[in-house]
Protein backbone atom coordinates (compact mmCIF):
# COMPACT_ATOMS: atom_id res chain seq x y z
CA UNK A 1 0.00 0.00 0.00
CA UNK A 2 1.45 3.28 -1.40
CA UNK A 3 2.43 5.93 1.79
CA UNK A 4 2.14 9.44 0.21
CA UNK A 5 4.75 11.71 1.40
CA UNK A 6 4.64 15.28 2.36
CA UNK A 7 7.27 18.00 1.08
CA UNK A 8 9.14 20.18 2.81
CA UNK A 9 12.73 22.25 1.82
CA UNK A 10 12.68 20.13 -1.03
CA UNK A 11 12.65 16.71 1.10
CA UNK A 12 9.65 14.31 0.83
CA UNK A 13 9.22 13.20 4.55
CA UNK A 14 6.77 11.87 6.58
CA UNK A 15 5.16 14.06 9.78
CA UNK A 16 7.52 14.69 11.98
CA UNK A 17 4.79 13.10 14.76
CA UNK A 18 5.16 10.20 13.00
CA UNK A 19 1.20 9.90 11.98
CA UNK A 20 -0.60 8.91 9.41
CA UNK A 21 -4.26 8.66 8.19
CA UNK A 22 -6.03 6.15 5.42
CA UNK A 23 -6.76 7.55 2.05
CA UNK A 24 -10.76 6.54 1.00
CA UNK A 25 -11.61 5.44 -2.62
CA UNK A 26 -15.05 6.92 -2.18
CA UNK A 27 -16.14 4.87 -4.98
CA UNK A 28 -15.53 1.53 -2.74
CA UNK A 29 -15.69 3.09 0.54
CA UNK A 30 -11.93 1.07 1.06
CA UNK A 31 -8.50 2.84 1.70
CA UNK A 32 -6.11 2.39 -1.26
CA UNK A 33 -3.13 4.27 0.57
CA UNK A 34 -2.03 6.18 3.99
CA UNK A 35 -0.99 9.87 3.92
CA UNK A 36 1.30 11.60 6.07
CA UNK A 37 -0.44 13.06 8.81
CA UNK A 38 1.24 16.80 9.66
CA UNK A 39 0.81 19.37 12.53
CA UNK A 40 1.62 22.64 13.74
CA UNK A 41 5.46 21.59 13.88
CA UNK A 42 5.72 20.20 10.15
CA UNK A 43 3.29 23.47 9.27
CA UNK A 44 6.36 25.83 10.97
CA UNK A 45 8.95 23.99 9.18
CA UNK A 46 7.30 24.66 5.60
CA UNK A 47 7.06 28.49 6.65
CA UNK A 48 10.47 28.63 7.53
CA UNK A 49 11.61 26.99 4.65
CA UNK A 50 9.96 28.96 2.32
CA UNK A 51 10.91 32.21 3.99
CA UNK A 52 14.62 30.91 2.86
CA UNK A 53 13.67 30.38 -0.31
CA UNK A 54 12.10 33.83 -0.76
CA UNK A 55 15.55 35.31 -0.24
CA UNK A 56 16.77 34.37 -3.39
CA UNK A 57 13.51 33.35 -5.82
CA UNK A 58 12.38 36.87 -5.55
CA UNK A 59 15.40 37.75 -7.26
CA UNK A 60 15.11 35.09 -9.68
CA UNK A 61 14.36 37.03 -13.01
CA UNK A 62 10.73 36.90 -14.17
CA UNK A 63 11.33 35.54 -17.53
CA UNK A 64 13.58 32.55 -15.54
CA UNK A 65 10.13 31.87 -13.01
CA UNK A 66 7.71 31.85 -16.25
CA UNK A 67 10.16 29.69 -17.88
CA UNK A 68 10.10 27.35 -15.06
CA UNK A 69 6.14 27.33 -14.98
CA UNK A 70 6.17 26.01 -18.38
CA UNK A 71 8.70 23.50 -17.69
CA UNK A 72 6.30 22.44 -14.70
CA UNK A 73 2.96 22.56 -16.78
CA UNK A 74 4.79 20.43 -19.42
CA UNK A 75 5.74 17.87 -17.47
CA UNK A 76 1.83 18.19 -15.80
CA UNK A 77 0.99 17.33 -19.73
CA UNK A 78 3.65 14.23 -19.70
CA UNK A 79 1.40 12.80 -16.28
CA UNK A 80 -1.84 13.49 -17.23
CA UNK A 81 -2.45 9.68 -17.55
CA UNK A 82 -0.87 9.31 -14.05
CA UNK A 83 -2.94 12.06 -12.82
CA UNK A 84 -5.96 11.20 -14.11
CA UNK A 85 -5.52 7.61 -12.41
CA UNK A 86 -5.35 8.68 -8.98
CA UNK A 87 -8.06 11.77 -9.65
CA UNK A 88 -9.97 8.40 -10.55
CA UNK A 89 -9.02 6.67 -7.14
CA UNK A 90 -8.76 9.13 -4.66
CA UNK A 91 -12.15 11.01 -6.16
CA UNK A 92 -13.80 8.75 -8.00
CA UNK A 93 -13.90 10.74 -11.40
CA UNK A 94 -15.07 8.63 -14.15
CA UNK A 95 -11.53 7.92 -15.50
CA UNK A 96 -12.53 8.14 -19.32
CA UNK A 97 -14.57 11.32 -18.58
CA UNK A 98 -13.93 13.88 -15.52
CA UNK A 99 -10.93 12.46 -14.14
CA UNK A 100 -8.98 12.85 -17.79
CA UNK A 101 -10.90 15.77 -18.66
CA UNK A 102 -9.14 17.61 -15.29
CA UNK A 103 -5.72 15.96 -15.65
CA UNK A 104 -5.85 17.19 -19.21
CA UNK A 105 -6.69 21.10 -18.41
CA UNK A 106 -4.17 20.79 -14.91
CA UNK A 107 -1.16 22.40 -16.77
CA UNK A 108 -3.38 25.33 -18.38
CA UNK A 109 -3.05 27.68 -15.51
CA UNK A 110 0.78 27.62 -15.07
CA UNK A 111 0.55 28.46 -18.73
CA UNK A 112 -1.73 31.17 -18.22
CA UNK A 113 0.43 32.54 -15.01
CA UNK A 114 3.80 32.05 -17.11
CA UNK A 115 1.86 33.99 -19.92
CA UNK A 116 0.25 36.49 -18.78
CA UNK A 117 2.82 37.84 -15.41
CA UNK A 118 5.28 38.45 -19.07
CA UNK A 119 2.82 41.28 -19.91
CA UNK A 120 1.60 42.41 -16.07
CA UNK A 121 2.26 46.15 -16.53
CA UNK A 122 3.41 48.78 -13.93
CA UNK A 123 2.18 52.47 -14.67
CA UNK A 124 3.99 55.88 -15.07
CA UNK A 125 1.60 58.13 -13.32
CA UNK A 126 0.68 61.98 -13.83
CA UNK A 127 1.14 64.27 -10.67
CA UNK A 128 0.40 67.63 -9.68
CA UNK A 129 4.76 68.51 -8.50
CA UNK A 130 6.25 68.82 -11.85
CA UNK A 131 9.44 67.53 -10.46
CA UNK A 132 8.43 64.12 -9.54
CA UNK A 133 8.22 61.30 -11.64
CA UNK A 134 6.57 58.04 -10.73
CA UNK A 135 6.27 54.87 -11.80
CA UNK A 136 4.55 51.75 -9.66
CA UNK A 137 5.94 47.76 -9.75
CA UNK A 138 4.46 44.95 -8.87
CA UNK A 139 6.90 43.14 -5.42
CA UNK A 140 5.98 39.52 -4.19
CA UNK A 141 4.20 39.55 -1.12
CA UNK A 142 6.52 37.23 0.19
CA UNK A 143 5.12 33.49 1.52
CA UNK A 144 1.57 32.61 0.18
CA UNK A 145 -0.45 30.27 2.19
CA UNK A 146 -2.37 28.04 -0.38
CA UNK A 147 -5.49 26.16 1.20
CA UNK A 148 -7.28 23.95 -1.23
CA UNK A 149 -10.57 22.00 -1.37
CA UNK A 150 -10.96 18.44 -2.17
CA UNK A 151 -13.50 18.79 -5.45
CA UNK A 152 -11.24 19.81 -8.20
CA UNK A 153 -7.65 18.80 -6.33
CA UNK A 154 -5.46 18.91 -9.49
CA UNK A 155 -6.84 22.15 -11.11
CA UNK A 156 -7.67 24.41 -8.52
CA UNK A 157 -3.82 24.60 -6.67
CA UNK A 158 -3.33 25.98 -9.99
CA UNK A 159 -5.18 28.61 -9.10
CA UNK A 160 -2.94 29.87 -6.71
CA UNK A 161 0.70 28.22 -6.81
CA UNK A 162 1.84 29.01 -10.54
CA UNK A 163 0.67 32.63 -9.70
CA UNK A 164 2.31 32.79 -6.84
CA UNK A 165 5.42 31.50 -7.63
CA UNK A 166 6.44 33.34 -10.80
CA UNK A 167 5.71 36.75 -9.21
CA UNK A 168 8.39 35.65 -6.79
CA UNK A 169 6.48 34.69 -3.95
CA UNK A 170 7.37 31.46 -2.08
CA UNK A 171 4.33 28.98 -1.03
CA UNK A 172 3.29 26.31 1.70
CA UNK A 173 0.61 24.58 0.50
CA UNK A 174 -2.07 22.73 2.11
CA UNK A 175 -4.51 20.46 0.56
CA UNK A 176 -7.64 18.97 1.75
CA UNK A 177 -7.34 15.61 3.64
CA UNK A 178 -9.71 13.82 1.12
CA UNK A 179 -7.57 14.72 -1.76
CA UNK A 180 -4.13 14.61 -0.89
CA UNK A 181 -2.60 12.02 -2.59
CA UNK A 182 -3.19 13.86 -5.96
CA UNK A 183 -1.80 16.68 -4.31
CA UNK A 184 1.31 14.26 -3.77
CA UNK A 185 1.16 13.18 -7.55
CA UNK A 186 1.23 17.25 -8.43
CA UNK A 187 4.23 17.78 -6.02
CA UNK A 188 6.14 15.49 -7.46
CA UNK A 189 6.12 17.06 -10.95
CA UNK A 190 6.68 20.45 -9.40
CA UNK A 191 9.49 18.78 -7.97
CA UNK A 192 10.84 16.77 -10.97
CA UNK A 193 11.16 20.35 -12.65
CA UNK A 194 13.51 21.33 -10.20
CA UNK A 195 12.07 23.79 -8.38
CA UNK A 196 14.87 25.57 -5.40
CA UNK A 197 14.05 23.93 -2.02
CA UNK A 198 11.51 25.31 -0.78
CA UNK A 199 9.76 27.90 -2.97
CA UNK A 200 6.57 25.43 -3.14
CA UNK A 201 5.92 23.12 0.21
CA UNK A 202 3.25 20.75 0.61
CA UNK A 203 2.25 19.54 3.73
CA UNK A 204 -0.98 17.56 4.13
CA UNK A 205 -2.86 17.11 7.45
CA UNK A 206 -6.43 18.29 8.98
CA UNK A 207 -7.17 21.77 7.85
CA UNK A 208 -7.27 22.99 11.44
CA UNK A 209 -4.29 22.33 12.64
CA UNK A 210 -2.15 22.47 9.31
CA UNK A 211 -4.16 25.23 7.59
CA UNK A 212 -4.58 27.70 10.52
CA UNK A 213 -1.15 27.29 11.61
CA UNK A 214 -0.39 28.49 7.92
CA UNK A 215 -3.03 31.20 8.25
CA UNK A 216 -1.75 32.62 12.07
CA UNK A 217 1.85 32.14 11.51
CA UNK A 218 3.72 35.33 11.50
CA UNK A 219 6.37 33.91 8.40
CA UNK A 220 3.29 33.41 6.26
CA UNK A 221 2.02 37.20 4.05
CA UNK A 222 -1.12 36.57 1.78
CA UNK A 223 -3.91 33.71 2.27
CA UNK A 224 -5.84 32.31 -1.06
CA UNK A 225 -8.18 29.95 0.07
CA UNK A 226 -10.47 27.82 -1.69
CA UNK A 227 -13.61 26.24 0.66
CA UNK A 228 -16.63 26.82 1.65
CA UNK A 229 -17.81 29.84 3.73
CA UNK A 230 -17.58 28.66 7.42
CA UNK A 231 -14.11 27.89 6.76
CA UNK A 232 -13.43 30.89 5.13
CA UNK A 233 -15.19 33.08 8.17
CA UNK A 234 -12.95 30.83 10.58
CA UNK A 235 -9.73 32.20 8.63
CA UNK A 236 -11.12 35.10 8.30
CA UNK A 237 -11.45 35.68 11.71
CA UNK A 238 -7.91 34.45 12.67
CA UNK A 239 -5.82 36.26 9.28
CA UNK A 240 -5.51 39.02 10.94
CA UNK A 241 -4.41 41.93 8.45
CA UNK A 242 -2.98 39.67 6.31
CA UNK A 243 -4.34 40.14 2.60
CA UNK A 244 -7.00 37.25 1.66
CA UNK A 245 -8.70 35.40 -1.31
CA UNK A 246 -11.56 33.62 -0.80
CA UNK A 247 -13.14 31.13 -3.89
CA UNK A 248 -16.09 29.48 -1.81
CA UNK A 249 -19.40 27.82 -2.27
CA UNK A 250 -22.28 28.79 -4.64
CA UNK A 251 -26.13 28.25 -4.93
CA UNK A 252 -26.61 28.57 -9.06
CA UNK A 253 -29.40 29.75 -9.70
CA UNK A 254 -30.59 29.54 -13.40
CA UNK A 255 -33.71 31.09 -14.53
CA UNK A 256 -35.70 29.99 -17.35
CA UNK A 257 -37.73 32.73 -18.71
CA UNK A 258 -41.22 31.74 -20.54
CA UNK A 259 -39.78 32.33 -24.37
CA UNK A 260 -36.93 29.76 -23.46
CA UNK A 261 -36.89 25.87 -25.12
CA UNK A 262 -37.25 23.19 -22.61
CA UNK A 263 -36.67 20.81 -25.23
CA UNK A 264 -33.28 22.88 -26.26
CA UNK A 265 -31.87 23.50 -22.61
CA UNK A 266 -32.86 20.13 -20.93
CA UNK A 267 -29.30 18.45 -21.60
CA UNK A 268 -27.67 21.55 -20.55
CA UNK A 269 -29.16 22.17 -17.41
CA UNK A 270 -28.60 18.22 -16.22
CA UNK A 271 -25.18 18.78 -16.66
CA UNK A 272 -24.99 21.75 -14.94
CA UNK A 273 -26.88 20.10 -12.10
CA UNK A 274 -24.81 16.36 -12.20
CA UNK A 275 -21.47 17.20 -14.09
CA UNK A 276 -18.83 16.13 -10.72
CA UNK A 277 -21.52 14.64 -9.08
CA UNK A 278 -22.94 18.13 -8.42
CA UNK A 279 -19.79 18.86 -6.70
CA UNK A 280 -18.82 22.27 -8.24
CA UNK A 281 -19.16 25.70 -6.69
CA UNK A 282 -20.77 26.56 -10.22
CA UNK A 283 -23.32 23.88 -10.17
CA UNK A 284 -27.20 25.00 -10.83
CA UNK A 285 -28.32 23.90 -7.07
CA UNK A 286 -31.83 25.66 -8.47
CA UNK A 287 -33.77 25.85 -11.54
CA UNK A 288 -36.47 28.55 -11.38
CA UNK A 289 -39.00 28.06 -14.69
CA UNK A 290 -41.70 30.15 -15.52
CA UNK A 291 -45.14 28.50 -14.50
CA UNK A 292 -46.09 27.60 -18.20
CA UNK A 293 -42.61 25.80 -19.10
CA UNK A 294 -42.67 23.81 -15.41
CA UNK A 295 -44.21 20.85 -16.79
CA UNK A 296 -42.39 20.16 -19.85
CA UNK A 297 -38.75 21.21 -18.41
CA UNK A 298 -39.20 18.41 -15.63
CA UNK A 299 -40.33 15.56 -17.95
CA UNK A 300 -37.12 16.63 -20.08
CA UNK A 301 -34.98 16.85 -16.97
CA UNK A 302 -36.19 13.94 -15.69
CA UNK A 303 -35.44 12.45 -19.13
CA UNK A 304 -31.62 13.51 -18.76
CA UNK A 305 -31.14 12.28 -15.24
CA UNK A 306 -31.57 8.46 -16.78
CA UNK A 307 -28.64 9.62 -19.14
CA UNK A 308 -26.56 9.98 -15.90
CA UNK A 309 -25.10 6.44 -14.92
CA UNK A 310 -23.52 6.02 -11.46
CA UNK A 311 -21.28 3.10 -10.38
CA UNK A 312 -17.36 1.98 -10.98
CA UNK A 313 -15.64 5.23 -12.28
CA UNK A 314 -13.16 2.51 -14.16
CA UNK A 315 -16.32 1.75 -16.42
CA UNK A 316 -16.40 3.59 -19.80
CA UNK A 317 -19.96 3.86 -19.84
CA UNK A 318 -20.00 5.51 -16.11
CA UNK A 319 -20.25 9.39 -16.22
CA UNK A 320 -20.94 9.91 -12.59
CA UNK A 321 -18.99 8.88 -9.74
CA UNK A 322 -19.78 8.92 -6.11
CA UNK A 323 -20.01 11.67 -3.83
CA UNK A 324 -16.18 12.93 -1.85
CA UNK A 325 -17.43 11.48 1.67
CA UNK A 326 -20.44 10.35 4.01
CA UNK A 327 -20.40 14.13 5.35
CA UNK A 328 -21.79 15.66 1.61
CA UNK A 329 -23.73 12.52 0.86
CA UNK A 330 -25.59 13.51 4.78
CA UNK A 331 -26.29 16.58 3.33
CA UNK A 332 -27.52 16.21 0.03
CA UNK A 333 -30.18 13.34 2.34
CA UNK A 334 -30.82 16.29 5.18
CA UNK A 335 -32.09 18.81 1.82
CA UNK A 336 -33.92 16.56 0.37
CA UNK A 337 -35.75 15.76 3.66
CA UNK A 338 -36.40 19.14 4.61
CA UNK A 339 -37.50 19.55 1.08
CA UNK A 340 -40.21 17.02 1.26
CA UNK A 341 -41.04 17.51 4.83
CA UNK A 342 -42.17 21.25 3.31
CA UNK A 343 -44.32 19.85 -0.12
CA UNK A 344 -41.19 19.46 -2.67
CA UNK A 345 -41.84 16.03 -4.28
CA UNK A 346 -38.91 14.01 -5.56
CA UNK A 347 -39.64 12.69 -9.52
CA UNK A 348 -36.23 11.32 -9.76
CA UNK A 349 -33.44 9.21 -7.89
CA UNK A 350 -33.73 10.55 -4.49
CA UNK A 351 -31.85 7.80 -2.93
CA UNK A 352 -28.54 6.51 -2.19
CA UNK A 353 -28.29 3.02 -3.69
CA UNK A 354 -27.42 -0.01 -1.68
CA UNK A 355 -24.46 -0.37 -2.89
CA UNK A 356 -20.53 0.24 -1.58
CA UNK A 357 -19.15 3.99 -1.75
CA UNK A 358 -20.43 7.04 -1.90
CA UNK A 359 -22.86 7.23 -4.46
CA UNK A 360 -25.92 8.79 -4.55
CA UNK A 361 -29.00 8.92 -7.55
CA UNK A 362 -29.15 11.76 -10.01
CA UNK A 363 -31.81 13.38 -8.67
CA UNK A 364 -35.36 15.18 -10.08
CA UNK A 365 -36.89 17.40 -7.05
CA UNK A 366 -39.99 20.02 -7.54
CA UNK A 367 -41.65 22.75 -5.52
CA UNK A 368 -39.38 23.18 -3.03
CA UNK A 369 -40.11 25.95 -1.09
CA UNK A 370 -38.43 29.47 -0.48
CA UNK A 371 -37.86 28.63 2.75
CA UNK A 372 -36.04 25.07 2.30
CA UNK A 373 -32.72 24.80 2.86
CA UNK A 374 -31.74 23.84 -0.93
CA UNK A 375 -32.76 27.18 -1.59
CA UNK A 376 -30.54 29.03 1.23
CA UNK A 377 -27.48 26.98 0.86
CA UNK A 378 -25.21 24.87 -1.50
CA UNK A 379 -26.76 21.08 -1.23
CA UNK A 380 -23.31 19.93 -3.45
CA UNK A 381 -24.86 16.88 -4.72
CA UNK A 382 -26.25 15.59 -7.89
CA UNK A 383 -29.85 17.17 -7.59
CA UNK A 384 -32.28 19.17 -9.70
CA UNK A 385 -34.54 21.15 -7.70
CA UNK A 386 -37.29 22.96 -9.82
CA UNK A 387 -39.47 25.50 -8.69
CA UNK A 388 -41.66 27.34 -11.05
CA UNK A 389 -42.72 31.20 -10.95
CA UNK A 390 -45.67 33.09 -11.98
CA UNK A 391 -44.39 36.48 -12.05
CA UNK A 392 -40.42 38.09 -11.80
CA UNK A 393 -40.94 39.12 -8.34
CA UNK A 394 -41.88 35.81 -6.93
CA UNK A 395 -38.63 34.69 -8.80
CA UNK A 396 -36.61 37.17 -6.74
CA UNK A 397 -38.32 35.71 -3.67
CA UNK A 398 -36.49 32.09 -3.86
CA UNK A 399 -33.33 33.71 -5.59
CA UNK A 400 -32.83 37.39 -2.31
CA UNK A 401 -33.55 34.66 -0.29
CA UNK A 402 -30.24 33.16 -0.41
CA UNK A 403 -26.71 35.12 0.64
CA UNK A 404 -24.48 33.04 -1.63
CA UNK A 405 -23.81 34.50 -5.27
CA UNK A 406 -21.30 33.04 -6.94
CA UNK A 407 -22.69 32.24 -11.05
CA UNK A 408 -26.07 32.02 -12.30
CA UNK A 409 -27.53 31.39 -16.02
CA UNK A 410 -30.65 32.60 -17.21
CA UNK A 411 -32.81 31.14 -20.56
CA UNK A 412 -34.09 33.70 -22.61
CA UNK A 413 -33.74 34.25 -25.96
CA UNK A 414 -35.05 38.43 -25.64
CA UNK A 415 -32.39 40.01 -25.57
CA UNK A 416 -33.86 43.05 -22.88
CA UNK A 417 -35.02 40.67 -20.61
CA UNK A 418 -31.83 38.58 -20.91
CA UNK A 419 -29.17 41.87 -19.98
CA UNK A 420 -31.92 42.57 -17.33
CA UNK A 421 -31.26 39.93 -15.49
CA UNK A 422 -27.54 39.31 -15.78
CA UNK A 423 -27.10 42.79 -14.58
CA UNK A 424 -29.65 42.08 -11.39
CA UNK A 425 -28.26 38.93 -10.49
CA UNK A 426 -26.10 39.15 -7.24
CA UNK A 427 -23.75 36.76 -8.58
CA UNK A 428 -19.87 37.09 -9.64
CA UNK A 429 -21.00 35.76 -13.19
CA UNK A 430 -24.21 35.47 -15.12
CA UNK A 431 -24.19 33.03 -18.17
CA UNK A 432 -26.68 33.94 -20.58
CA UNK A 433 -28.41 30.54 -22.42
CA UNK A 434 -25.82 28.34 -21.20
CA UNK A 435 -24.88 26.11 -18.10
CA UNK A 436 -23.34 27.78 -15.13
CA UNK A 437 -19.73 26.25 -15.47
CA UNK A 438 -18.41 28.47 -17.79
CA UNK A 439 -15.08 30.20 -16.75
CA UNK A 440 -11.39 30.40 -18.49
CA UNK A 441 -8.25 30.45 -16.03
CA UNK A 442 -7.93 34.30 -17.42
CA UNK A 443 -11.61 35.56 -16.57
CA UNK A 444 -12.39 36.83 -13.62
CA UNK A 445 -14.18 34.54 -10.95
CA UNK A 446 -15.43 34.91 -7.91
CA UNK A 447 -18.63 35.89 -5.35
CA UNK A 448 -20.08 39.09 -4.99
CA UNK A 449 -18.96 41.30 -2.25
CA UNK A 450 -22.53 41.47 -0.83
CA UNK A 451 -22.60 37.66 -0.09
CA UNK A 452 -20.42 34.93 0.96
CA UNK A 453 -19.57 33.35 -1.89
CA UNK A 454 -16.34 34.92 -1.56
CA UNK A 455 -14.07 37.89 -1.08
CA UNK A 456 -11.67 38.87 -4.84
CA UNK A 457 -11.65 37.66 -8.09
CA UNK A 458 -9.07 34.66 -8.71
CA UNK A 459 -7.58 34.53 -12.62
CA UNK A 460 -5.17 35.71 -15.09
CA UNK A 461 -4.12 39.01 -14.12
CA UNK A 462 -6.70 39.36 -11.10
CA UNK A 463 -4.53 36.43 -9.42
CA UNK A 464 -1.23 38.27 -10.00
CA UNK A 465 -2.64 41.45 -8.79
CA UNK A 466 -3.36 39.28 -5.43
CA UNK A 467 -0.08 37.87 -5.53
CA UNK A 468 1.53 40.72 -5.80
CA UNK A 469 2.07 44.32 -3.81
CA UNK A 470 1.95 47.26 -6.06
CA UNK A 471 5.39 49.31 -5.03
CA UNK A 472 5.02 53.09 -5.66
CA UNK A 473 8.54 54.95 -7.09
CA UNK A 474 8.85 58.68 -6.92
CA UNK A 475 11.85 60.42 -8.24
CA UNK A 476 12.70 63.92 -7.68
CA UNK A 477 14.60 65.60 -10.64
CA UNK A 478 16.88 68.40 -9.36
CA UNK A 479 17.64 69.49 -5.98
CA UNK A 480 15.52 68.18 -2.65
CA UNK A 481 12.35 70.20 -1.33
CA UNK A 482 13.22 72.93 0.93
P1 LIG B 1 -13.76 23.15 3.39
O1 LIG B 1 -14.13 24.54 3.72
O2 LIG B 1 -14.23 22.07 4.28
O3 LIG B 1 -12.16 23.00 3.30
C1 LIG B 1 -11.40 23.79 2.43
C2 LIG B 1 -9.95 23.75 2.89
O4 LIG B 1 -9.85 24.41 4.15
C3 LIG B 1 -9.40 22.34 3.11
O5 LIG B 1 -8.07 22.26 2.68
C4 LIG B 1 -9.46 22.19 4.62
O6 LIG B 1 -8.52 21.24 5.10
C5 LIG B 1 -9.11 23.60 5.06
N1 LIG B 1 -9.52 23.95 6.42
C6 LIG B 1 -10.51 23.41 7.15
N2 LIG B 1 -10.57 24.02 8.36
C7 LIG B 1 -9.60 24.95 8.39
C8 LIG B 1 -9.18 25.90 9.36
N3 LIG B 1 -9.76 26.02 10.55
N4 LIG B 1 -8.14 26.72 9.05
C9 LIG B 1 -7.54 26.63 7.84
N5 LIG B 1 -7.89 25.74 6.88
C10 LIG B 1 -8.93 24.92 7.15
O7 LIG B 1 -14.24 22.91 1.89
P2 LIG B 1 -14.22 21.55 1.07
O8 LIG B 1 -15.31 20.67 1.59
O9 LIG B 1 -12.84 21.02 0.99
O10 LIG B 1 -14.60 22.07 -0.38
C11 LIG B 1 -15.89 22.25 -0.83
C12 LIG B 1 -16.27 23.72 -0.81
O11 LIG B 1 -15.37 24.45 -1.65
C13 LIG B 1 -17.65 23.94 -1.39
O12 LIG B 1 -18.34 24.91 -0.64
C14 LIG B 1 -17.35 24.48 -2.80
O13 LIG B 1 -18.38 25.24 -3.36
C15 LIG B 1 -16.13 25.29 -2.52
N6 LIG B 1 -15.40 25.54 -3.76
C16 LIG B 1 -15.37 26.81 -4.27
C17 LIG B 1 -14.74 27.06 -5.48
C18 LIG B 1 -14.66 28.44 -6.06
O14 LIG B 1 -13.85 28.65 -6.96
N7 LIG B 1 -15.45 29.40 -5.59
C19 LIG B 1 -14.12 26.01 -6.17
C20 LIG B 1 -14.16 24.73 -5.62
C21 LIG B 1 -14.80 24.51 -4.40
Amino acid sequence: MTTYSMYIDGQWCGAESGETYEAINPAKGESFGKVACGGRTDAKKAVAAANRALVNWREVPLWERSAKCMEIADILDSKKEELADILCTELGKPRHGEAADEAGETSTPWRVAAEQAKYFEGNTKPCADAKKRVLTFWRPRGVVAAITPWNFPAAIPGEYLPFAIVMGNTVTWNPAPTAAATAVKMMECIHEAGLPPGVINLVTGPGAEVGDELVVNSGTHAIGMTGSPQTAEIISSRAGLKPTLFELGGNGPIVVLEDADPGEIAACIAFACYYAAGQVCSCAERILVADPLKQDLVDALIAESKKWKWGDPLDPEVNMGPQNNLGVVEKMTAHLDDATSKGAKIVAGGRRPDHPGYFYEPTVLVDFPVDSKLNHEETFGPIAPVASFGTEDQAWQYIDACDLGLVSSVFTKDIDRAWHWAERLNTGITVVNDWTHFWEHHLPFGGMASNRSGLGRIGGRHTLEFMSDLKTIAFNLGKPSV
